[in-house]
């Protein structure tokens, strides 16, 4: 199986997808690409949040010609959504696109598709195979009879052959579903059958809370077993909550080397301090650290400080007071009132101390 550090790099942008680079946050606008304004709000919104790469819907040809006034507008590398018209892959490359996902198998004729890819060469725009299990060529479902994870890698591996044979490398490839066990098996066999950089998704997940749950449990299998170059969580919600998800899924494996992350306890009948206020808050303040440390927030010093003995830094309540400390030793008391601006301020130190090492 190739490791996600093992897969071939390719180039999106001023990024390097693939290789030894970084796991990659995407998300895609839910706006009408052809309105810039809305466009380019939210596309700064959840570059602010931390999305990595944006994905666009280039359904027709005022969304394709949009895409130059995007462009100039923002910072991350800017994908086009395009399904079978090569017209419109041509348009939205030489509007400046940074990559492309349209699965060459259904451009259409063999001239269509070589004016994609011969583009797409010569600006060094790499394209994205995207295999869904709901839209599965009727050929390969004939012969698996429903979709499933060797059809989805044998439909991926069509659409490869297609570029391969053209000569053309610079791939990039998903295969998501939103049957979770289908979506991990087929990753993995992916992640058997080629070295191309994976994107990963969970697709048509579902609401904030249950979309949450699914892609966390699906992304988090495939996540542990070393596989994945880029991610999306798909959410019927506003695309920031997908990056926030992302974030802390990528945190809970370690993936995320620019973002602080909370322990805060459950809480029981030991408590001394309003805990999930004081949770949420710093949650809402760590948002914009850049530095991989971990603040912890319990409710009592009974267990607490021991409980997150790897913290970094971290608030115990006590009766009236917060009991500061940092790898699990307490190192002073701090009034109730002013506990968390305390805290704040020990996080902004440690996250300059980082910063600067
Ligand atoms: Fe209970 Fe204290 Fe542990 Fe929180 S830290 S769960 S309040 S014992």
């Amino acid at each position: 199986m190739t490791h996600r550090t093992n897969t071939r790099p390719v180039r999106v942008g001023n990024l390097t997808i693939g290789g030894s680079n970084q796991l990659y946050i995407q998300s895609m606008t839910t706006t009408k690409t052809d309105d810039v304004e809305a466009t380019v709000e939210q596309i700064h919104r959840l570059e602010e949040a931390g999305c990595q790469i944006v994905r666009v819907a280039v359904p027709d040809e005022r969304a394709a010609k949009a895409i130059p006034d995007i462009k100039k507008r923002i910072h991350i590398p800017l994908v086009a959504d395009i399904h079978f018209d090569y017209r419109l892959a041509l348009l939205a490359m030489d509007g400046g696109i940074d990559k492309i996902r349209i699965n060459p198998g259904n451009i259409g004729r063999r001239e269509k598709v070589e004016a994609v890819v011969n583009r797409a060469k010569k600006g060094g725009i790499p394209i994205r195979i995207g295999v869904n299990a709901g839209s599965l060529e009727k050929r390969i479902l004939e012969k698996y009879g429903y979709p499933t994870a060797d059809g989805m890698v044998e439909s991926a591996l069509h659409h490869i052959k297609i570029l391969e044979d053209l000569d053309f490398h610079d791939i990039i490839v998903s295969l998501k579903a939103s049957n979770v066990p289908l979506a991990i098996e087929a990753y993995e066999k992916a992640a058997m059958a080629f070295d191309y950089p994976l994107h990963l998704g969970i697709t048509e997940s579902g609401t904030l809370f249950a979309g949450t749950v699914k892609s966390a449990a699906g992304l988090g299998a495939i996540l542990s077993k070393g596989i994945g170059n880029t991610l999306r969580i798909s959410l019927s919600a506003d695309p920031v909550e997908e990056v926030k998800v992302a974030r802390e899924l990528l945190k809970s494996f370690g993936l995320a080397s620019n973002a602080a992350t909370l322990i805060s306890c459950p809480t029981c009948g030991r408590i001394e301090i309003d805990l999930i206020k004081i949770a949420n808050e710093v949650e809402e303040y760590i948002q914009s650290i850049k530095a991989p440390i971990k603040v912890a927030v319990l409710g009592c010093a009974v267990n607490g400080p021991g409980e997150a003995r790897e913290a970094d830094i971290g608030i115990a309540g006590a009766r009236g007071e917060g009991l500061l400390f940092r790898k699990g030793k307490i190192v002073r008391k701090v009034p109730e009132e002013i506990m968390v601006d305390e805290l704040k301020k020990e996080i902004d130190l440690l996250a300059e101390e980082y910063l600067q090492k």
